[in-house]
């Protein structure tokens, strides 16, 4: 049986630390912990299931955020974690996984440098199958060393396309002969920051636009879902319909808003979280 407040939609927040550019200007540490469960910033609250500060360790968060739908999916559930914030905000750092992207709304396979045509439940992307953590490991590290990567004026390199790491668990009790499958997605989201502060022109633009239709998209579909709306527009985007069948019914979907500290990206980080509070 399951719980139905197991069901829904878990958002939580977590703050990196200032990094060494943003000490050195100085900048202010602006998130105020007022709660377990809710951050201000310069007053204005916000709620989330969990609030993670800047020295919270990938254990705590490991715990909280993805313990119990690791669980969920050796028990046969589907399940979703979603990394979302501006670049440099710590997605990739509370993820660790990428394997192929969604880039430019097309899908590349990682694993072959091929991009895939088609959609259905079988992406047609590469299949590996694994048996150990370490072979995990280095099928996550093959697809990394071919992600997309472009420069833009942010501090680092900003990473322009979603990653996508789905691990399929299949069972079978030899003596039962009971079989259990479980899907989990792991979704390490493009950076959320307005094409405005990147300074995009041209082909980098059209970019940042489809980024921000393909992250709208993904705002609807779990606003919807966390209203326990009919209708779910699964269909808007290409990501939302590959992960349709691990986002929503009985399925267990957690998402991470990553924010920065500093005072210089309140704004950037002020929309990161109101996108978060959309999904509660
Ligand atoms: P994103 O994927 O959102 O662009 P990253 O995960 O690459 O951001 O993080 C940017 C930098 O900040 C990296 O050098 C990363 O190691 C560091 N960082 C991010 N989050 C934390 C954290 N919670 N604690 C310590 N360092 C962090
Ligand atoms: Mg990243």
């Amino acid at each position: 049986m399951v719980d139905p407040a197991e069901c829904t939609i878990k958002v939580m927040c977590r703050f990196r630390p200032l990094n060494k550019s943003e000490v050195e200007r100085g900048d202010k540490y602006i998130p105020k912990f007022t709660g377990e469960d809710q951050v201000s910033i310069s007053g204005k609250p916000f709620m989330f299931d969990r609030v993670f500060g800047s020295n919270t360790t990938q254990e705590q968060m490991y715990k909280a955020s993805a313990q119990k739908i690791v669980k969920d999916v050796l028990d046969g559930y589907n399940g979703t974690i979603f990394a979302f914030g501006q670049t440099s905000s710590g997605k990739t750092h509370t993820m660790e996984v990428s394997y192929f992207e969604i880039y430019l709304d097309r899908i590349k396979d990682l694993l072959d440098g091929m991009y895939c045509s088609t959609v259905s439940n079988k992406m047609g992307c590469t299949e590996r199958f694994v048996c150990s953590p370490d072979e995990v490991m280095d099928t996550i590290d093959e697809g990394k060393s071919n992600r997309h990567v472009a420069v833009t004026n942010m501090n680092e390199h900003s990473s322009r396309s979603h990653s996508i790491f789905q691990i399929n668990v299949k069972q079978e009790n030899t003596a039962t002969e009971q079989k259990l499958s479980g899907k989990l997605y792991l979704v390490d989201l493009a950076g959320s920051e307005k094409v405005g502060k990147t300074g995009a022109e041209g082909a980098v633009l059209e970019e940042a636009k489809n980024i921000n239709k393909s992250l709208s998209a993904l705002g609807n579909v779990i606003s919807a879902l966390a209203e326990g709306s009919t209708y779910v527009p699964y269909r808007d985007s290409k990501m939302t319909r590959i992960l349709q069948d691990s986002l929503g019914g009985n399925c267990r979907t957690t998402m991470v808003i990553c924010a920065s500290p500093s005072a210089y990206n309140e704004a950037e980080t002020k929309s990161t979280l109101m996108f978060g509070q959309r999904a509660k």
